[in-house]
C-alpha cells in the first residue's frame, strides 16, 4: 500500500517534470524516437489523470507544446512569414482535428457563446461543407465555423493542423486561393514537428484504446456540441465520431506508407 503510493507520487512527478520540460523547451525536430516517446509519456500523464476534461488538457497541452517546438527550433534564416492576422485563406479549406483537440476548441468556444448560438452556426457551417471533398471542397470557399470576421475565434486552442500551416508566400496562398495550381512554402519545421506531435498523440491515444483518426471538423464540432457529455462518453470508448469523414491524406495513404506509419506508432507506443 505505501509502496503504491509512493509509485504513484514518483509517476506524477514525472510527468510534471516532462510537462514542465516539454511546455517551456518544445521537443527538437530532429530528436528521433526518444523525444516522441517523452512526449507519449507526457500526454499518458494527462489522459491517465482523473479529470473530465483530460482529453481537452491532452490537447492543450500538446498545441501549446507545439507553438513553442516551432519557436525554439526554426532555423535563423528561414525567411518571413507571410501569415499576418486577417488572413484567412487557409481557413477555408478541409482541416481536421484529433478528439482532443475538438473537445478542446468546443471549450473555448461554449466560454464565449452560449449553446444555442454555437449550435445554430456549427450547424451552418456544416450544412456547406458535410458532403464537400477534395477540389470540390477546396473551391467552394466555405470557411471554417470557428472564423469570424476572418479571424479564428479560438486562436489559442486551434489545433496542430492549423499552427503547422504557415506560409512564406502570400502570393502562393492567393495563387491556391484563385484555383490554379500552387505550391505553397510550408516552412520544413512545421512539417516535421507536426508528424511528431501527430504520432506521439495517436501513440498515447492507443495505449489507452481511444480513437485516434484526424475528422473534419465541422462536423467534428458539432457532433460534440450535439452529443450529451461528449468528452466523457468518447473517453469511455464511446465512438460518437463514427460518422465524421477521416482526413483524406490518411485515408489515401499507400500501404506502403500505412505500413510504415504504423511501425513508428508502434515504436511509440511500446516505448
Ligand atoms: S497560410 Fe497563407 S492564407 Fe494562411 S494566414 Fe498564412 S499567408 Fe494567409
Ligand atoms: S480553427 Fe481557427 S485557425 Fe483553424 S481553420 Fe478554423 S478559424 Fe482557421
Amino acid at each position: 500500500m505505501v509502496e503504491d503510493r509512493k509509485q504513484r507520487r514518483q509517476l506524477e512527478r514525472e510527468t510534471r517534470d516532462r510537462l514542465r520540460r516539454l511546455s517551456t523547451q518544445g521537443i527538437d525536430p530532429d530528436g528521433g524516437i526518444a523525444h516522441l516517446v517523452t512526449l507519449k509519456k507526457a500526454l499518458l500523464g494527462l489522459l491517465d489523470g482523473g479529470a473530465p476534461s483530460r482529453a481537452s488538457d491532452a490537447a492543450k497541452f500538446a498545441t501549446q507544446a507545439y507553438s513553442q517546438s516551432v519557436q525554439r527550433h526554426t532555423p535563423q534564416g528561414q525567411g518571413e512569414l507571410a501569415c499576418r492576422a486577417g488572413c484567412s485563406y487557409c481557413c477555408h479549406t478541409f482541416v481536421s482535428a484529433t478528439a482532443p483537440e475538438i473537445f478542446n476548441l468546443l471549450r473555448v468556444l461554449r466560454a464565449q457563446h452560449d449553446d444555442a448560438t454555437l449550435l445554430a452556426r456549427l450547424r451552418a457551417a456544416d450544412a456547406l461543407t458535410r458532403d464537400l471533398a477534395g477540389d470540390a471542397r477546396l473551391t467552394a470557399h466555405h470557411p471554417c465555423a470557428v472564423l469570424k470576421d476572418n479571424r479564428c475565434e479560438a486562436y489559442d486552442a486551434r489545433p496542430n493542423t492549423c499552427r503547422a500551416f504557415a506560409s512564406l508566400s502570400l502570393a502562393a496562398c492567393e495563387r491556391s486561393w484563385a484555383g490554379q495550381r500552387s505550391d505553397i512554402p510550408v516552412p520544413t519545421v512545421n512539417v516535421q514537428l507536426r508528424g511528431s506531435f501527430d504520432l506521439a498523440m495517436r501513440a498515447a491515444l492507443r495505449s489507452r484504446g481511444l480513437d485516434d483518426r484526424s475528422i473534419e471538423l465541422n462536423h467534428g464540432l458539432l457532433v460534440a456540441l450535439e452529443t450529451p457529455d461528449s468528452e466523457a462518453r468518447w473517453l469511455a470508448g464511446e465512438d460518437i465520431f463514427a460518422g465524421v469523414a477521416a482526413d483524406p491524406v490518411e485515408r489515401e495513404q499507400s500501404d506502403e506508407k500505412r505500413a510504415a506509419f504504423e511501425r513508428v506508432i508502434s515504436a511509440i507506443e511500446n516505448g
